[in-house]
């Protein structure tokens, strides 16, 4: 899913790429693309053009670190966007009724009796609750059929009343019936039609009156595209609903609905269905669904760590050093440190997008840096700020006193020397577009 919408995003990324920062002319460019990209991926119009337009105010703001990329930074301006934009924090189910009652609600064909099956299942083997699943669509005798299927799968007791058709009395005797039982979460499985309806509407908004329900959810289909953002704001105008479960996420959707429901009802989407069997559900948390649609690996955490790390001070101090031609092996050992506290190496590596998988079965020793250190450390100060002094007998003492041999020893040095000239040789901006390059 969203492979449509992180490819082009992807694409208009790559604009920046080359650039050294962000400016309001870059921006421009790659936000037309990006709104592009939403509008196609069914994000509605009035969404997508005040998403652009709080990015761009972001992205201009920020001071660009040299650390990363402007590409990357935007990555993670978009990210954050898109998560806020999908309610920022994952909201869970409240639960305090006794028993908790939970009401479904949405069109026919949207995956109500599913996904009633779905939470009725996470809630008994995460949660050990004890459900009730009742079936109201009383109009049609095989969704009742239909729940009962899915309840002997799961292993969940189902009330239903045959010859009843009046819902908000089955609904309430369900409920007793739960408590004499011990169920403790209700849940209420209703009719739905194929388009909104005033007669529909009336026996919801009765039911919900009657049984006053600790969550009402309103289930919708993410392949319907803008008409799920419509049915979401009928529904929600009747029945102020509590969230939203998204279904078919498996499919072959754009994703546009994921982002505009919550602007436009303004309530949080709670869970989403990834396919017919009763496992397919996930809890919905906006900050990993904003990594799927971008589908940029782990780049947003990269550049977390990076902006945590990364002392722009001290990487002006060092340029200053380079120049003078003063770099010496304190700066080189510090520098390691800094790589070394951004975390594992290979899990670093991994984070950045393609290389994940092309280093899956490299091995890459953790302890890379172990040997290096060692030599640095066996230096004295005077040593290690003036690298000329380092003779043959210097060498050997290092060697021995860092469980090294003179070969290592000397390899370091060379290594040294020809950083120390390379730095030398590029100045200014490109010195720290090398120290971008080094962390990230
Ligand atoms: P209801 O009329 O709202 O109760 O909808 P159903 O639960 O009967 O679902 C309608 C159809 O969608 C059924 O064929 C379900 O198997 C299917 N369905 C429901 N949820 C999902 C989902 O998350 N992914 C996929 N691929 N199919 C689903």
């Amino acid at each position: 899913m969203f492979e449509n919408l992180s490819d082009r995003l992807e694409r208009s990324f790559k604009i920046l790429k080359g650039e050294g920062k962000i400016t309001e002319i870059n921006v421009a460019e790659t936000l037309k693309d990006v709104r592009r990209a939403l509008l196609d991926a069914d994000v509605n119009y009035k969404v997508a053009k005040t998403f652009t337009d709080t990015v761009k105010k972001k992205a201009l703001g920020m001071n660009v670190l040299t650390a990363v990329k402007p590409g990357q930074m935007m990555v993670k301006i978009v990210h954050d966007e898109l998560a806020d934009l999908m309610g920022g924090e994952s909201v869970g189910l409240k639960l305090e009724g006794r028993p908790a009652i939970i009401l479904m609600s949405g069109l026919q064909g949207s995956g109500k009796t599913t996904f009633s099956g779905k939470l009725a299942n996470m809630l008994k083997t995460k949660q050990h609750k004890n459900p009730l699943l009742v079936a109201c669509d009383v109009y049609r005798p095989a969704a009742i059929e239909q729940l009962k299927v899915v309840a002997a799968q799961i292993g969940v007791p189902v009330y239903s009343e045959d010859n009843n058709k009046d819902v908000v009395e089955i609904a309430n005797n369900a409920i007793k019936e739960a408590k004499t039982k011990g169920n403790d979460v209700v849940i209420i499985d209703t009719a739905g039609r194929l388009a909104v309806d005033e007669e529909m509407m009336n026996e919801i908004e009765t039911l919900k009156n009657s049984v006053n329900p600790d969550e009402t959810l309103f289930v919708v289909d993410s392949m319907t595209g803008q008409d799920a953002v419509n049915t979401a704001k009928e529904f929600n105008d009747r029945l102020d609903f509590d969230g939203v479960v998204l279904t078919k996420l498996d499919g072959d959707t754009r994703g546009g609905a994921a982002i505009s429901i919550r602007t436009v009802v303004t309530k949080p989407i709670k869970f989403v269905g990834t396919g017919e069997k009763m496992e397919a559900i996930d809890v919905f948390h906006p900050s990993r669904m904003a990594d799927r649609i971008l589908g940029m690996g782990d780049i947003v955490s990269l550049v977390e760590r990076a902006q945590e790390q990364f002392d722009e001070e001290e990487a002006k101090r060092l340029q200053k050093k380079i120049q003078k031609n003063k770099f010496d092996f304190n700066d080189f050992l510090g520098q390691i440190q800094q790589i070394k506290k951004m975390g594992n190496i290979k899990d670093l590596a991994s984070m950045i997008p393609g290389v994940g998988k092309a280093i899956k079965d490299i091995d890459i020793d953790d302890n890379a840096f172990k040997g290096i250190e060692a030599i640095i450390l066996s230096m004295t100060p005077k040593e290690r700020t003036n690298p000329e002094i380092l003779n043959t007998s210097r060498r050997q003492r290092i060697a021995k006193g860092s469980g090294t041999n003179i070969q290592d020893v000397n390899r370091l040095i060379k290594q040294f020397d020809q950083t120390r000239k390379m730095m030398k040789m590029v100045t200014g901006s490109k010195m720290s577009q090398m120290m971008g390059a080094m962390k990230g």
